[in-house]
């Protein structure tokens, strides 16, 4: 196994992602690696002229999400001690952006739930499945069940 230096997060704050959380940080410690934490917001259409008619966008919505889920990942972040500059919360694609992330800060282990919150019912999720096919780093899905 490859000796890991620095371990990223995907947390999607599903009622699952406790367990992602332990797993990545019984790695960290394991191999005394560098842990990050990321969650993305899914971004929507904002100037996309054929939604107009359905959809008034408020910009504020944008920063209260981001506020949102800047404070959950510090919450988390909180338990372990984790430093505001390792907590990365940005609206994007979410498979897409947890492997930019991972390629711009030298992530060499990227660890994801099996599922998230769309359920269990598939054989892997598909933000699991995108950060699998895309990743240039090794990629661990671990597997969570009902509890
Ligand atoms: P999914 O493939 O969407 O069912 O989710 C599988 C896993 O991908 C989750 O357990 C998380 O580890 C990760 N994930 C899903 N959505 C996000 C997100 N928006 N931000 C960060 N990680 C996510």
């Amino acid at each position: 196994m490859e000796n890991y230096q620095h371990i990223l997060i995907a947390a999607d704050f599903s009622e699952h992602s406790q367990q992602v959380i332990n797993r990545a940080q019984e790695i960290a410690e394991r191999y005394q690696a560098k842990l990050s934490i990321c969650h993305i917001i899914e971004d929507f259409p904002i100037a996309d002229f054929a939604y107009e008619p359905m959809i008034s966008v408020d910009l504020d919505m944008r920063d209260a999400m981001l506020d949102s889920g800047k404070k959950h990942i510090a919450d988390i972040a909180k338990k372990f001690d984790l430093p505001t500059a390792n907590q990365w919360v940005e609206f994007g694609s979410p498979s897409l952006n947890i492997v930019s992330l991972a390629n711009d800060n030298k992530v060499d282990l990227i660890v994801v739930g099996s599922h998230g919150r769309h359920g269990i019912k598939l054989l892997l999720g598909s933000t699991a499945n995108g950060v699998l096919h895309h990743a240039l780093c090794d990629v661990l899905a671990v597997r969570l069940t009902e509890q």
